[in-house]
């Protein structure tokens, strides 16, 4: 890729102002651009009036053939949970049970990245999940996760195996790791993707939400290789199959330590007050704008202990102060795939909606009966959203008082 200023610059200095960077400068009436501070961007070409500066990109076709198989890595609960340390997050099942949906309709193997200080009989979970293959990375420094031990070893496992595709949870350790890679590999990455599949062409085609959520984009990457995507919890579902053999390929790879430049000197672990997150719970009492105030929104939370339910939010809500963002469900929230979604004065915007409608069962209660929530709801209750809150939590207690 480079950057020229041609012979037909009339001198205007249009471009000069218009630089983040200050690139440029002009010289003898003619634009110069300082090659150590271009960044490409592009804003300078936009203004010029006679299409004097040109960037180009050149596309080095690259030969693509050796690449095949989809990849998934695999990820494990916090490192600073002692009980849970070693136990593979739910989202791999997902990312796994896709892939495989993936490698079968490319007649590809799915494989199991694995970075782990000692292997817990992994092939055997991985396995009810797709698995046909697992790459198996063993070395005390891969506890406590380190970006650049960890993307140090997956790029020498992509080097040497070639995948087609790699999956990463949209987790905070996918999100920190998968951009990485990227920008090593110099390929693209597609960020919290709704859906994956294949098209004619054997490409991957990596769905999202784009423009605010108004519409949904379908991106390819056909020349570049691996294509890769994270995805969000909850967003997949999981489908587990009949165990099978699995390929364990264990490979050792040189760590060099001096490359962590993080060290981790003490963790705190969030108070989480007795509720469970609502990436994980099994019912979900939600409220929105139409709650009105912080005070009437409490009774959510009544509702919720009645149910053994968290609590979550709009956008709306969250703005307003009613609760905290952590609560919050949709497409700048968390994901979430309940048994029960109740949404209490929920409007069902889209970016909402994408968030919640893989929900197995929605309860919308709204007093307009048009709202958009209830074309995911499978229960519409038209009235004040407070009153029915209340309602519900008279009928549960008289219900468990005669229990
Ligand atoms: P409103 O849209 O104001 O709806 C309130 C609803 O309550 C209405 O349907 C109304 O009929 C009903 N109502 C009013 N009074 C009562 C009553 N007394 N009883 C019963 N019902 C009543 N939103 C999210 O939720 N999550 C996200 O992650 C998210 N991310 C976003 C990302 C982007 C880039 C953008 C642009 C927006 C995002 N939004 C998100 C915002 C989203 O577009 C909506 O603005 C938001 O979801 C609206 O929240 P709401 O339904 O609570 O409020
Ligand atoms: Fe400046 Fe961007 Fe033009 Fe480079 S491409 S000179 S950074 S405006
Ligand atoms: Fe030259 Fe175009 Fe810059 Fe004007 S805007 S100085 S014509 S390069």
């Amino acid at each position: 890729m480079g950057i020229e200023v041609l012979n037909n610059c009339i001198g205007c200095s249009k471009c000069v102002g218009s630089c983040p960077f200050e690139a440029i400068s002009m010289s003898n009436k003619k634009a110069v651009i300082d090659l150590t501070k271009c960044t490409l961007c592009g804003a300078c070409v936009q203004v010029c009036p006679v299409k004097a500066i040109v960037i180009s990109r050149e596309m080095v076709k690259r030969d693509l053939s050796a690449y095949r198989d989809v990849w998934v890595f695999v990820e494990f609960a916090d490192d600073a949970d002692i009980k849970k340390q070693g136990e593979i997050k739910k989202v791999s099942f997902e990312l796994l049970s896709k892939g495989r949906f993936l490698a079968d309709k490319l007649n590809q193997k799915l494989c199991a990245v694995v970075l782990t200080d000692k292997n817990r009989d992994y092939e055997k979970i991985l396995s009810e999940y797709g698995a046909d293959r697992v790459y198996l990375l063993e070395n005390d420094e891969y506890l406590p996760y380190d970006t650049d031990i960890y993307s140090a070893s997956i790029m020498s496992l992509i080097n040497k195996y070639k995948p087609s595709i790699f999956l990463f949870g949209a987790t905070y350790k996918g999100r920190d790791l998968a951009p990485r890679m990227a920008a090593n590999l110099y390929v693209g990455l597609t960020a919290d993707c709704t859906d994956l599949n294949i098209n004619n062409d054997g490409l991957l085609v990596q769905s999202r939400p784009a423009f605010g959520g108004n519409i949904m984009a379908d991106i390819l990457s056909p020349n570049s290789r691996p294509q890769m995507a994270t995805v969000r919890p909850n967003v997949m579902k999981i489908v587990k199959v009949l165990p099978k053999a699995v390929e364990v390929i264990k490979e050792d790879i040189r760590i060099d330590k001096n490359i962590r430049r993080v060290k981790v000197v003490q963790r705190h672990k969030e108070e989480e007050k007795g509720y469970t997150k609502i990436e994980n719970a099994d019912i979900i009492v939600s409220g929105g704008r139409g709650l009105k105030s912080k005070e009437k929104f409490e009774i959510l939370n009544e509702l919720a202990k009645l149910l053994n339910a968290s609590v979550g939010a709009s956008r709306a809500a969250v703005d307003s102060g009613f609760i905290d963002k952590k609560h919050q469900v949709g497409q700048s929230g968390t994901t979430v795939r309940p048994r029960l979604y109740l949404a209490f004065g929920i409007s069902g915007a889209v970016q909402h909606l994408v968030g919640m409608k893989n929900s197995d069962v929605i309860v919308a209660i709204n007093k307009d009966p048009n709202a958009m929530i209830f074309s995911v709801s499978k229960y519409a209750i038209i009235g004040d959203a407070h009153d029915i809150a209340k309602k519900l939590i008279e009928k549960i207690k008289s219900a468990k008082a005669v229990a």
